[in-house]
């Protein structure tokens, strides 16, 4: 049985999902979820976990199909339509998707694609009429392929099952205390677990409504903020910098009205990257919420969260979530003893994924003998709070023996008012094994280099201030916000011969 859907009984009439401009019910959610499963059916008795992928707008469509999906037995395989037609394909080709359902908004898009008789194209709107019995859907089967974001490599294919997803939300719903009254806006999109659990899922979990904004626009989201309705906002470091930046450029009035609406807010939330100290602050000034800070990944939901209730401790991720075990471990996979001792965050619990999508090797590489799964990610406790270092990967930067986390000099670069924004990368070198480079969008065209390096040195110890700087007018990102650090890297390999 499948309790998101099974829920939603309970709350038939009430409001669900807003987008484009309309009110769905649950028992609207209900009865087209319905006719998608039996449509997807065609007579078979299950999809017995079949792939299906699709690619429409986010917002009622996306729910219906999703739990339509599921309710007839098969895996949801959420594409996104920022993502370039080779990944598309890939998707595709790598979870051999059995069916692609989609919209006319995205028919041109995957037109080059029709041709490939591995799949078959099914248009989202001639789904919904067909009557039949659905399939019992045990909480053990596939519900969901995501991929990861691809920050630091191709992106992988998560299985995760329903049980699992039923982990997420409930340690979501619980330490957050989501509510029937609750009114969240998405602006994140729905291919990736922050979106697709951390908000919609959660919302519908709750009997809460879930509304859509088409397009990320900050002048329509603080339309939306200023209407009144909405009391729950979840989103990246990025937006809420993009946020922040639009703000400042109305007028006092305006800001006044915005900054009125934002206090009555219940949750603001952020996470998927490390948010930034002066980005906590900024935001804080305008709403009057300290936003709360919470850890996870495509392969495990969130683990680890800043408390509703009680102090969130800036630069921190807050403690573990209910039915979610954490540890910190070393090289070795042995748990640290000591406190205080930078290890790699180590997660059990009923939220963790079952496997990546046909590769078995990737699935038991990520895993330690005794079951934790190994995030990849290092953290500190400091008292009773985690905080992030950065993926062992990319933000460790190991230079003349030591570990140097890439995030703690970014914090410090942001305190510099000629710094919008910066990265920070190791760059391998013969002598250091890594040598620290930072990537920098100047505030203004003046900023005067070399006074900044002359601050950092008196900022940082001499290991850990940058050798290198880089200017540059934008970081790289992928669509989900992040910086891809490997291209800054490659930059600095590049620049400097
Ligand atoms: P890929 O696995 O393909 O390289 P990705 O790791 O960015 O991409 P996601 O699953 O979207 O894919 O992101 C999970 C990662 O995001 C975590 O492993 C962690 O590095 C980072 N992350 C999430 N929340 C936070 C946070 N609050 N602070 C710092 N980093 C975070
Ligand atoms: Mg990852």
């Amino acid at each position: 049985m499948i309790q998101l859907v099974e829920r939603a009984h309970a709350f038939a009439t009430r409001t669900a999902i807003k987008s484009e401009g309309q009110d769905y019910s649950y028992a609207q959610l209900l009865a087209a979820s319905e006719s998608v499963a039996r449509k997807l059916l065609n007579g078979e008795p299950d999809l017995n976990g079949a792939r299906i992928a699709f690619l429409v707008p986010a917002g009622f469509a996306y729910a219906a199909i999703q739990w339509g999906i599921w309710r007839a037995g098969g895996v949801a395989v959420p594409l996104c339509e920022k993502h370039p037609l080779p990944s598309i394909e890939y998707v595709l080709t790598d979870t051999q998707a059995s069916t692609v359902v989609f919209s006319a908004d995205y028919a041109a898009l995957l037109n080059p694609l029709f041709s490939n008789p591995a799949f078959v194209f099914l248009p989202a709107e001639e789904l919904g009429q067909e009557k039949g019995p659905l399939p019992e859907v045990d909480p053990t089967r596939n519900a969901l392929i995501l991929y990861t974001s691809g920050t630091t490599g191709a992106p992988k294919g998560v299985v995760t099952t329903h049980a699992n997803i039923e982990a997420q939300i409930t340690a979501l719903t619980t330490s957050w205390e989501w509510h029937p009254d609750d009114h969240a806006l998405n602006v994140l999109p729905l291919h990736h677990v922050h979106g697709i659990i951390n908000v919609l899922s959660c919302a519908l979990w709750s009997g809460a409504c879930c509304e859509f904004l088409p397009k990320f626009r900050e002048a329509g989201v603080f339309e939306l903020f200023r209407r009144g309705e909405v009391n729950v906002f979840m989103a990246v470091p990025t937006i809420y910098f993009k946020l922040i930046a639009y703000y400042h450029t109305l007028s006092a009035k305006e800001q006044e009205a915005i900054s009125t609406a934002l206090v009555k807010f219940r949750l603001m939330v952020s996470g998927s990257a490390a948010l930034p100290v002066s980005v906590l602050e900024q935001w804080k000034a305008i709403s009057g919420h300290t936003l709360l800070e919470r850890y996870g990944m495509t392969e495990m939901g969130m683990a680890i969260s800043n408390p509703y209730h009680g102090t969130r401790r800036p630069g921190h991720i807050g403690q573990p979530l209910p039915g979610v075990e954490v540890r910190l471990a070393d090289e070795n996979d042995q748990p640290l003893t000591a406190t205080g001792q930078p290890g790699e965050i180590q997660i059990k619990g009923a939220n963790v994924f079952k496997e990546y999508w046909g590769k078995p090797e990737e699935t038991s590489k990520t895993f330690t003998p005794d079951g934790w799964f190994r995030t990849g990610d290092v953290a500190v406790l400091n008292e009773d709070s985690y905080q992030i270092l950065g993926r062992n990967s990319i933000d460790i930067i190991k230079s003349g023996g030591y570990k140097i986390s890439a995030i703690e000099i970014e914090e410090v670069l942001r305190n510099h008012p000629g710094v919008k924004d910066c990265a920070v990368v190791g760059i391998p070198d013969d002598e250091w094994g890594e040598v620290i480079g930072a990537s920098i969008v100047p505030a203004a065209a003046d900023l005067d280099l070399p006074a900044l390096k002359a601050w950092m040195n008196e900022q940082l110890p001499g290991y850990k201030t940058p050798r290198k700087y880089l200017l540059q007018e934008d970081l790289p990102r992928n669509v989900m916000g992040k910086v891809t650090k490997q291209a800054i890297k490659d930059l600095f390999v590049n620049s400097s011969g």
